[in-house]
């Protein structure tokens, strides 16, 4: 016999109860990231012989849970982070929420929590942040933070595939990453300490891969250095930064060309929607000026090699909280890698254009199928 198929997630479904206490706007210059929620939370729950039930979007609201639920437990939690732009006609839009979708089910089916069908959840979700749209500043550099999870709410202790869950997604206005301007950052390569491994998990955002990652990274803030650089392997492969993907821009020591590389996406490294973002605009824009765009394996002793031979360009992360991140310096077995920026520079020049390049799509002002108007 085959299984009962189950109902997929129904955007006509959807009921909206909305709140009696709206909450009261912070000034602008007040928000600090993931503080402040916004007056409703989209809910969807789900079980092993229904499927996906009816969407609600209630009031912002505590959880029940009784403490024997699986993912008190065992971990059984992904989630996403993405944003909503308000663009300069008042439109509120996401940037490629099908790739955060497409991820989000890559996670939840790697520890056994349900998928369904991304353009489904898409619309809810547009619904929802057109809902709160009072919380998203009307000036460059604010949006609403996106954070659709999934848990597994089945009350036992038995360790298997939970057979209920809960979708939920909450939203938290969030001002520019660098208010005062670009402020480069310094990162300390970690090789006392694995984040991901070939097999792993350091490709699924799940909230298991995140928790052991704060004592190095404690580490890492005591000794002056605002994130881990996450090394890999004997050979001191450069992965990825604390929560965002890692990029160099380097000259090659023979032909003198100059090559923007992040590393390939083997399992141990996330599939950043910004990273992918980078290379596509790099692969359009830089290439044709000479540049070389390289998604390969590079180590610590290249880097130093580049920096200790005036090579090192620049570098920077990239992720959806600060959308490009510049790097001064990494710390390397006690020695300080310095990235190609001069003392009163904070950005470099590649770093910069990112940053408007991809702003100008996030926010609509250039027209581009990675803008989904809500
Ligand atoms: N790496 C890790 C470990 C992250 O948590 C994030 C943030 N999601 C990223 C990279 C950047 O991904 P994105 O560009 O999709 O935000």
């Amino acid at each position: 016999a085959t299984a009962p198929s189950t109902a997929d997630i129904d955007p006509t479904k959807l009921t909206i109860e909305k709140t009696t206490s709206p909450k009261s706007l912070k000034k602008p210059e007040d928000l600090i990231f993931g503080r402040n929620f916004t007056d409703h939370m989209l809910t969807i729950e789900w079980d092993a012989t229904t499927g996906w039930k009816t969407p609600e979007i209630k009031p912002y609201q505590n959880l029940s849970l009784d403490p024997a639920t699986c993912v008190f437990h065992y971990a059984f939690e992904c989630f996403e982070g993405m944003k909503a732009y308000r663009d300069k006609s008042s439109n509120i839009r996401l940037f490629r929420p099908d790739r955060n979708m497409s991820r989000f089910n890559k996670s939840a089916a790697r520890i056994a929590l349900p998928t369904f069908s991304p353009a489904a959840l898409t619309e809810l979700i547009a619904t929802f942040t057109k809902l709160e749209s009072r919380f998203i500043p009307d000036a460059r550099g604010y949006s609403l933070y996106l954070r659709p999870t999934l848990i597994g709410t089945q009350r036992t202790l038995g360790v298997g595939p939970p057979g209920s869950a809960l979708l939920y997604v909450i939203a938290s206005p969030v001002g520019p990453y660098y208010p005062t301007g670009f402020k480069a950052v310094s990162l300390e390569a970690t090789d006392y300490a694995v984040r991901a491994w070939p097999g792993g998990v350091g490709d699924k955002k799940l909230g298991a891969n995140y928790a052991p990652c704060i004592v190095p990274q404690r580490e890492a803030m005591s000794r002056g250095f605002q994130q881990n650089l996450w090394l890999f392997g004997e050979e001191e492969y450069v992965t990825e930064v604390g929560t965002m993907n890692f990029f160099v821009a380097i000259k090659n020591k023979e032909t003198g060309q100059k090559e923007l590389i992040t590393a390939p996406l083997d399992g141990t490294i996330l599939e950043g929607v910004t990273r992918d973002s980078v290379l596509a605009l790099a692969r359009e824009r830089l290439e044709p000026e000479g540049w070389k765009i390289s998604e390969r394996k590079y180590t610590m002793k290249e880097l130093d090699e580049a920096a200790e031979e005036g090579r090192f360009i620049e570098a920077f992360g990239a992720g959806t909280a600060a959308v490009v991140s510049p790097v001064r310096a990494v710390s390397w077995k006690g020695k300080l890698v310095n990235c190609g920026l001069k003392d009163n520079e904070e950005s470099g020049e590649i770093t910069l254009k990112m940053k408007s390049w991809m702003e100008a799509r996030q926010y609509g002002d250039e027209e581009h199928e990675w803008s989904y108007v809500c």
